[in-house]
């Protein structure tokens, strides 16, 4: 069980040269990649089998939100799509609505707990800096708990051509802009 929290929050401690394929997935008592299943996957599981670990606080047919077990902020939930997307890296012009969808539910998340518009921060981490190997967005409301959990979401901004700097997070609006032109997000300036 504790093997299954520490997947909840993504850190640089999880950061070990992990580059695992679109089609694999690892755990933590495997060193080898084998292939995908429903059941490798921890966010999979909190609409399936896992349901009752998850503190859920928003769900429809498409998406879920779950407070994340160690909230780097006063909320912070992870929202997801039920489709299993590996990460914001695989996103391209097609899921610009998918992404405005994310933003939206986020906000009314966020209204819910009447968190100010001047405190709310959302954003997806990028490979190889994430631990869950399933799109989430980071739905946060500031300010964060301490320095070093702050610095795991640093949103860097554009400068010329580019709507984000290097980082390895990207904020919402960020990755929207970057899709919308028909690029795709990556840890460098795009
Ligand atoms: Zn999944
Ligand atoms: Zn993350």
């Amino acid at each position: 069980m504790v093997g299954l929290f520490e997947w909840f929050f993504c850190r640089k401690t999880t950061l070990e040269k992990r580059q695992t394929s679109q089609l694999f997935v690892k755990d933590d008592s495997d060193s080898k990649a084998r292939p995908y299943s429903v059941h490798d996957c921890v966010f999979c599981r909190s609409y399936t089998s896992d349901r009752g670990a998850f503190h859920i606080v928003w769900e429809d047919a498409d998406f879920i939100a779950f407070r994340d077990i160690k909230p780097a902020g006063q909320y912070h939930v992870q929202l997801i799509p039920k489709q299993h997307i590996t990460s914001v890296r695989d996103l391209t012009i097609k899921d610009v609505d998918l992404v405005r969808r994310m933003k939206q539910i986020g906000n009314e998340i966020l209204d819910q707990f009447q968190v100010p518009s001047t405190h709310r921060k959302m954003g997806f981490h990028i490979p190889p800096f994430n631990s869950i190997h399933h799109l989430h967005l980071h739905v946060q409301a500031l300010p964060y708990v301490s320095l070093l959990r702050r610095i795991g979401y640093p949103v860097v901004g554009g400068f010329g051509p580019f709507d984000k700097g290097f980082s390895w997070f990207v904020e919402v609006g960020q990755t929207t802009r970057i899709l919308e032109r028909g690029a795709r997000v990556g840890v460098f300036p795009s």
